[in-house]
């Protein structure tokens, strides 16, 4: 897993999308993807098809690419909480990275600051990996608020007890639109970013910032050519084994 912090990330976000038999279908394909050794692959599902993903990972996949959940409950282990799934139950069936406050959480179910931080806390605690993802509104940008807006986001951060950042930026305007941010608005983000999380973690800490936002195979090259980009998060694009598998080989060849 060490290795991990070396490559690039790119993690597939599926968000409400997917079937059993759709799902075989292109965990079967990606058999003849290349071996790709300076890229990390991941695929979040939906919770109900992890388990699918996972063995298909194992059996399929060698465990090339590694099972991401696209959120956690906010609640540990067990208990009457209705409809949530435990950061301990996504460790036990084998997930390994948990996408955290996804602006689509914040947008449709409130999530701030405090219930990221449960869930960060959650996800640790069972040895799994939260990626965290932040990003500003059209509104905050064009208030000229970015940073600060990402700053705030970033402090659920502080304090932590680990020395293992990942991060996605996804500005919201960006995010399921086709608008991409230009490479000198998220190479200041990125760098920001980093400066952030050394100033909280110290010079040692491991650290991933992700670009996620419309990242397709069009644009994919340009995008991880940007200082401080260590991989995507990719939305619409995960969805199909082409347009994926272009935006990994162009993180190899990155
Ligand atoms: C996302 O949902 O994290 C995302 C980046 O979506 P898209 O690539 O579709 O913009």
């Amino acid at each position: 897993m060490e290795s991990l912090w070396n490559q690039k990330w790119v993690i597939g976000n599926w968000k409400m999308n997917g079937r059993l038999q759709n799902n075989n279908a292109l965990m079967h394909r990606f058999r003849i993807l290349p071996q790709v050794d300076r890229v990390c692959i991941g695929l979040a599902a939906p919770t109900v098809y992890l388990l699918q993903l996972h063995n298909a990972m194992q059996i399929v996949l060698n465990n090339r690419i590694l099972t991401c959940a696209q959120d956690v409950s906010r609640f540990a282990g067990n208990g009457a909480y209705t409809g949530e799934v435990s950061a301990e139950m996504m460790a036990d069936i084998g997930v390994d990275i948990v996408l955290i406050g996804h602006s689509e959480r914040s947008l449709y179910f409130g999530e701030k600051n405090e219930i990221q931080r449960q869930k960060i806390e959650n996800v640790l605690n069972v040895g799994l990996l939260p990626l965290l993802c932040v990003g500003e509104s059209l509104e905050e940008r064009e208030a000229g608020k970015e940073k600060e807006v990402i700053a705030h986001q970033l402090s659920v951060l502080e304090g932590l007890d680990t020395k293992h950042i990942a991060v996605a930026y996804e500005p919201v305007w960006a995010i399921g639109t086709g608008k991409v941010a230009t490479v000198e608005q998220i190479a200041e983000m990125h760098q920001f970013i980093y400066e952030q999380i050394l100033s909280m973690h110290g010079n040692d800490a491991k650290i991933r910032v992700l670009y996620g936002g419309s990242v397709n195979a069009n644009n994919a090259t340009d995008i991880f050519a940007v200082p401080y980009v260590d991989g995507a998060l990719v939305g619409g694009a995960s969805l199909a084994y082409d347009s994926f598998t272009s935006i990994i080989n162009a993180a190899q060849e990155s």
